[in-house]
């Protein structure tokens, strides 16, 4: 199959609208990362996501709207919870997932079997458009080849889905760069399911104390189930082994100067790179959490671009605020490896 690279144009928007009404697979560019189309109403359109991701048919998919009104319109839901409304009037269009009890248009393969649905309505003005142009909510999972990091650009998807999809749409780089946050408000008490790009801290504001589940930060025990079927898969994981460091900005660099062989490499932020031997790779500014969400999974395809590099010191990110949503995804390349040198 022929990859079209579409543009960011309305001819080109139509084009990818009309792709997905025939049940076709697009890659779309969001705000959190590049999705990967298909028209959400469609059961065997969905299944061929599967297919060209490698994907589990047990992980379900998001649903992508493009206004709060395609929920009923569509009959996505069963039950639009109140709180859920008000996080909606918050935080959306953005970078926030709700799941719900399912609505009857909902297939099975975008529930994976569940009686719950995910959806969110994202902020890029593209992504709305393509949406628009289709006439259907759109289930899109990350746009990446299953176990590899979720694309941030439409180079990404076409290196990892090219030849196995009808197009992409170009839109440039993604804003966050991390995927969406995701909250249950199927269960009594609202529940994180992933962290992303609007925060724990945000979301209370709006709803009050929610729970944390488990698997945020640690690894699930063997047999353990996951209350987000995508949690229980291995992510985002370089071929080289990583490790975090937690530690002061002195104790990381020493570490790594006197540690590192011929196939070492650093994840580290700006100001560390001049003071480190080995080759280095950026993971933002310190004190700016969204510059490491922007820049964190372009620098694991980077390093996966260097066969000769084995071992990858990792700084390890604060936990507050999108910080949380960060170290999420790095304790999950490193298989949850992370190293404590104020107690070596
Ligand atoms: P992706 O779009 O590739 O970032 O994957 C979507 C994420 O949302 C995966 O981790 C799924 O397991 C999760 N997800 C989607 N639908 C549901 C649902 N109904 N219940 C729980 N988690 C879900
Ligand atoms: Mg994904």
């Amino acid at each position: 199959m022929n990859t079209l690279l579409l543009k960011d144009n309305e001819n080109d928007i139509n084009r990818a609208g009309e792709i997905l009404r025939n049940g076709g697979l697009v890659g779309i560019p969001t705000e959190t990362v590049y999705g990967l189309a298909a028209n959400a109403l469609d059961g065997s359109a969905v299944k061929k996501i599967f297919a060209a991701k490698g994907r589990p048919m047990d992980n379900p998919l998001i649903v992508h709207i493009q206004a709060i009104d395609d929920i009923e319109r569509f009959d996505l839901v069963s039950d639009f919870p109140e709180k859920a409304k008000k996080l909606a009037e918050k935080f959306w269009s953005g970078p926030l997932t709700m799941i719900m009890p399912k609505g009857s248009a909902i297939p099975d393969e975008v529930s994976a079997g569940l009686d719950t649905v995910a959806i969110r309505l994202p902020e890029h003005k593209t992504a709305r458009a393509v949406i628009k142009a289709a006439g259907v909510p759109l289930a899109a999972p990350s746009a990446n080849l299953s176990g590899s990091p979720s694309p941030t650009t439409a180079q990404h998807v076409i290196n990892d889905l090219g030849g196995r999809i009808d197009a992409v749409v170009d839109g440039g780089e993604c804003r966050v760069g991390l995927e969406s946050t995701v909250i249950t408000l199927a269960t009594e008490k609202p529940r994180l399911l992933r962290p992303g790009g609007v925060t724990v801290e945000e979301i209370e504001s709006v709803i009050g104390k929610i729970d944390i589940d488990d698997a945020v930060l640690n690894k699930l025990a063997d047999g353990e189930k996951a209350a987000s079927p995508g949690m229980k898969y291995k992510h985002y994981a370089p071929k080289a082994k990583v490790i975090m460091l937690k530690g002061s900005d002195s104790a990381y660099i020493d570490f790594v100067n006197s540690n590192s062989g011929a196939h070492t490499a650093a994840l580290c932020y700006d100001t560390d790179s001049d003071r480190l031997n080995v080759p280095t790779f950026p993971l933002g500014n310190k004190n700016d959490c969204l510059s490491q969400a922007h820049m964190l999974f372009n620098s694991l395809r980077k390093i996966d671009e260097h066969p000769e590099i084995r071992l990858v010191y990792a700084r390890c990110p604060s936990t507050e605020g999108v910080g949380l949503a960060v170290y999420n995804r790095l304790i999950r390349a490193a298989g949850f490896e992370v190293k404590d040198l104020e107690k070596l």
